[in-house]
């Protein structure tokens, strides 16, 4: 039976190539390599330093104490992320103040303004599923404060607003290099800036604080940590980055495929991406009906079933159990209703238009059918 993940990686042979080159040589551990993709990476999205990391969750948390978010400080973010967007800020004693959000998956940046406090240090926005946030409204009101712009881009390398690429605009952009994200290190991440402070800060708190000096001597000046990409990873994602383009133009189409294929349907509706817009299309998510809500469990049984690797992107940072019990509860008016109709369907580079026709008439008939069943409640 056919089996369609929501999102995979695509590993071909001259990925294998690159990485067993790398093993073959004399150097496994950071170097030349990581250097290469780095400035690759810097150059692709129009930023003048890239640090890379062994994740994005280790590149926020570097983002975050360079930014010198610490104890007491307040970061202002979206509660529809991975909760590692959130998660390092408290790990540096800081406490995430949740926005809420527009029917699009991003933080409604109408709303920010109205949280900033004293302890306020960062908006900390996430391109949700590749769609570029309202970044320059962001700016303006993180400018208007004096607070820095941290943007979480995990899903969005790639992405661009009137072909300005995402990593180009915050003060700092972290991206995911995790298996399924736009393109893959195996586990990886970045930090991309045009602070040269902020980037010298990164590389010494991403490698134990350590400085060079000659010869033998060297000086640790700060407190760091390992938190380096191997140079086989590297050399994945150098061979991977030359394939980012292609791959995007492969989720597009079949980003637009669905788009056509489910507008003028009742039961579920789907995220436009505007003309002016880039998505990486890391997920393509679609909103069930009010009437399917109650349905929502066996729908995704069901398409699982029917071979459809389904995810919901993502449970409300706040409803998890530590966030409860550290900060109380909370609910967000459109992050429950996006909750309850969220559901990210397959689309990725290895997939087919003849994929995509399976999974639109998968998607339709079993929601049909559900709705027609309705919620008693
Ligand atoms: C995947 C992801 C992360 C974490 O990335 P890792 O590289 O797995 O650490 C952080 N934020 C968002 C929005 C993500 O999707």
């Amino acid at each position: 039976m056919i089996q369609l993940p929501y999102s995979t990686q695509f590993i071909e042979e001259n990925d294998i190539a690159a990485v067993v080159e790398v093993l073959q040589s004399s150097h496994l551990t950071q170097g030349a390599k990581v250097q290469e993709f780095e400035e690759a990476i810097a150059e692709y999205v129009g930023a003048r330093y890239c640090v890379t990391f062994n994740s994005a969750t280790s590149a926020l948390l570097g983002a975050y104490a360079v930014a010198g978010i610490s104890e007491n400080d307040e970061i202002i973010t979206t509660p529809i992320s991975f909760v590692a967007t959130s998660n390092m800020a408290i790990a540096l004693g800081a406490k995430p103040v949740f926005c809420d959000i527009k029917m699009d998956g991003n933080i409604d940046e109408t709303l920010i303004e109205s949280l900033i406090t004293d302890q306020t240090k960062a908006i900390v926005p996430v391109d949700f599923a590749g769609k570029p946030v309202a970044i320059e409204t962001i700016k303006e009101i993180a400018k208007k404060h004096q607070l820095l712009v941290i943007e979480d881009a995990s899903h969005a390398l790639g992405s661009d607003i009137n072909h300005k690429k995402i990593g180009s605009y915050s003060d700092m952009t972290i991206f995911s290099f995790h298996a399924i994200k736009p393109i893959t290190t195996g586990e990886g991440g970045a930090v991309v800036t045009d602070n040269e402070a902020f980037a010298q800060q990164l590389r010494l708190f991403r490698s134990h604080g350590i400085v060079k000096k000659q010869l033998w001597n060297s000086d640790m000046v700060s407190l760091g940590h390992n938190y380096r990409l191997t140079e086989f990873a590297a050399a994945l994602g150098l061979s991977q980055l030359h394939k980012l383009d292609r791959f995007i133009n492969i989720r597009e189409h079949l980003g637009r495929y669905y788009d056509e294929r489910f507008k003028n349907q009742p039961f579920f509706s789907t995220i436009a991406i505007s003309h002016r817009e880039q998505s990486a299309r890391h997920l393509y998510p679609i909103l069930l009906a009010p009437e399917l809500h109650c349905a929502k469990e066996e729908i995704f049984t069901e398409l699982q079933e029917c071979g459809l690797g389904v995810q919901v992107h993502y449970k409300p940072i706040y409803q998890n159990s530590f966030y409860k019990e550290r900060f109380g509860e909370q609910r967000l008016p459109n992050t429950e209703l996006f909750y309850k109709s969220e559901l990210s369907i397959p689309c990725h580079q290895k997939m087919t238009i003849a994929d995509a026709e399976y999974v639109a008439e998968t998607v339709s008939k079993v929601l049909e059918r559900f709705a027609h069943r309705g919620c008693s409640i």
